[in-house]
């Protein structure tokens, strides 16, 4: 069911656009190597898979 209520916020980020909480990742060996990540509060979509929401 959980699924399914994703699959279907998703349809709307779809048509809507994500709704982007903006955070920044170090991409590099060095930790000065910073780039900017998206998450999505509504799907959970993730651009870079290293926002930390609580799970
Ligand atoms: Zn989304």
């Amino acid at each position: 069911m959980k699924k399914l209520i994703r699959w279907i916020k998703f349809q709307i980020c779809k048509f809507r656009g994500h709704d982007w909480t903006t955070y920044t990742v170090s991409t590099g060996y060095y930790s000065y190597d910073i780039e900017q990540a998206g998450y999505c509060e509504r799907c959970g979509y993730d651009t870079h898979g290293d926002y930390d929401n609580g799970d």
